[in-house]
């Protein structure tokens, strides 16, 4: 099979789901799957799309266009030489989007074959999860990382930087960071939530500080210079761009051939890390961009560091723990005869800012948030207990399938099913408890949306809820 056929089969478990759709109920407020902000339709305008309703253009888009595969192209064209026309050569390496409630990348063989090519998949979940992280890192970040970040990716996405705008730049985020101050506490609240979801049910949907009144403006506007989701929009891509290069790494160091039997995993990852970090210094187009891509590696590591600390691991599956790794790229930035003096001092003071800041946001919530233990849970229990008692099935409704609009996660089909077989077995016991068959048909009514829309989540939730049948038999 070859990689791009390969990478075809995979992809068919991810598509926006038309029975999620569905089942968003008319007037749910928080939901925009149905009724998209203009913003959206706006930019969904900027693509070549054939005409039809929003939620036709939108799959055909999401079809087309595989963000990390445009990621990938990117990363790839500023490569040196020899590395650059091995990971452009459409048969050897595909990469892109797939179902997947991890967080780590990963690289396989499309094939048995010694000259098969490789697969780069990039889990979907992960990728969101970047992004939202990002944003509300930069909405409580001081001005001097946001402005650093900004101006590197405006400069690199071709954007004049005349004095002017510099300026104004400047001193939206400098206005930003001391009006927001006060509003801290809730940007670590939402990063906390965010995470807890992603940990307990692999799924990552928009933090509702950032779809209420806080959208980035639209590349063409003026507001989005100095607008602070500028800085986080570069962070994501600069975090992105880490993570893709860390599997180009497992790539080109051959860790598929027999040589890497001889490594240990731990070892493995920090060659690929090590191989990131060297090509971040050495291709990057600017001396910005390069100190950009370092605190995007940071970023990007520390939100490892986040997972393994809810889920209460030392490490995300192969990869070593997100601490080792951070270490290792401290010392890159400490010891890397790549990195001049200034960029040196310049990215050790970006990284170290930006570290520094997200233990305090974790901080704040390990102080203030004790009740934030008993969400640890999962959110989707706690929203069905809530519907439960207040008796308006609206906010179930509409927020249900917009967690698993794009694919329903394994995790997520666990918790529902776990939640099913619990709350039958509590009714046979109790079988007139108004509050236990509630319960019941919200549970349910997901369930049939999912079998309504005869995909292939159909058969992940089937063997969930077998799954948990069986356990709880025991
Ligand atoms: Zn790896």
């Amino acid at each position: 099979m070859t990689p791009t056929e390969y990478l075809r089969t995979r992809k068919q478990t991810l598509d926006m789901m038309d029975w999620a759709l569905k089942l968003v109920p008319r007037g749910g407020g928080g939901s925009y799957l149905k009724n998209p902000p203009a913003d959206l339709i706006r930019q969904l305008d900027t693509f070549d799309l054939p005409p039809g309703s929003h939620v036709e253009r939108l799959k055909v888009l999401i079809e087309k266009h595989d963000p990390a595969q445009s990621c990938y192209e990117e990363v790839v064209k500023r490569l040196p030489s020899p590395i650059r026309d091995k990971l452009e050569d459409e048969t050897q390496v595909a990469v892109g989007l797939v179902h997947d409630a991890e967080f780590n990348g990963s690289v396989i063989r499309s094939g048995r074959n010694p000259d098969d090519g490789h697969v780069i998949l990039v889990p979907v979940g992960g990728y969101m999860l970047t992004a939202y992280a990002s944003e509300l890192c930069m909405l409580a970040a001081p001005p001097m990382l946001t402005l650093a970040i900004s101006e590197a990716g405006a400069a690199y996405v071709g954007q004049a930087q005349t004095r002017t705008m510099r300026l104004a730049r400047g001193e939206r985020l400098f206005r930003w960071a001391r009006t927001a101050g006060p509003r801290r506490s809730e940007m670590a609240e939402a990063l906390e939530l965010l995470f807890r979801r992603y940990v307990a049910l692999g799924v990552a949907d928009p933090p509702d500080i950032l779809r209420t009144g806080m959208r980035i403006p639209l590349v063409t506007d003026q507001a989005r210079i100095g607008h602070p989701l500028e800085a986080g929009s570069y962070l994501t891509h600069f975090a992105r761009e880490f993570l893709i290069l860390h599997e180009c790494g497992h790539i080109i160091l051959g860790h598929f051939g027999p040589s890497s039997l001889q490594g240990e995993p731990a070892e493995i990852e920090f060659a690929a890390d090590r191989w990131a970090l060297e090509m971040i210094a050495e291709s990057s187009p600017t001396k910005q961009y390069k100190m950009c891509g370092l605190v995007g590696a940071a970023a990007l590591l520390s939100f490892s560091a986040r997972i393994e600390k809810l889920e209460n691991s030392q490490s995300t599956g192969t990869h070593p723990s997100a601490a080792r790794r951070i270490q290792r790229l401290l010392d890159f930035v400490r010891t890397s005869p790549r990195l001049g003096f200034w960029e040196r001092m310049r990215a050790w003071n970006c990284i170290t800012k930006f570290l520094q800041m997200a233990s305090s946001m974790q901080a704040y919530t390990d102080r203030n948030m004790p009740s934030f233990q008993s969400l640890r849970g999962n959110a989707f229990t706690w929203l069905l207990d809530t519907s439960c008692e207040t008796q308006g099935d609206l906010a179930f409704k509409d927020q249900v399938p917009r967690w698993v609009s794009q694919a329903i996660p394994e995790r997520f089909c666990m918790v529902l099913s776990v939640e099913r077989v619990c709350t039958e077995r509590r009714l046979r016991q109790a079988p007139d408890d108004i509050r236990l068959r509630r319960r019941l048909e919200l549970i349910l009514w997901v369930f049939e949306g999912v079998k309504s829309g005869h995909s292939r989540a159909e058969i992940f939730l089937d063997e969930a809820y077998e799954m948990a049948s069986r356990t709880a038999a025991h």
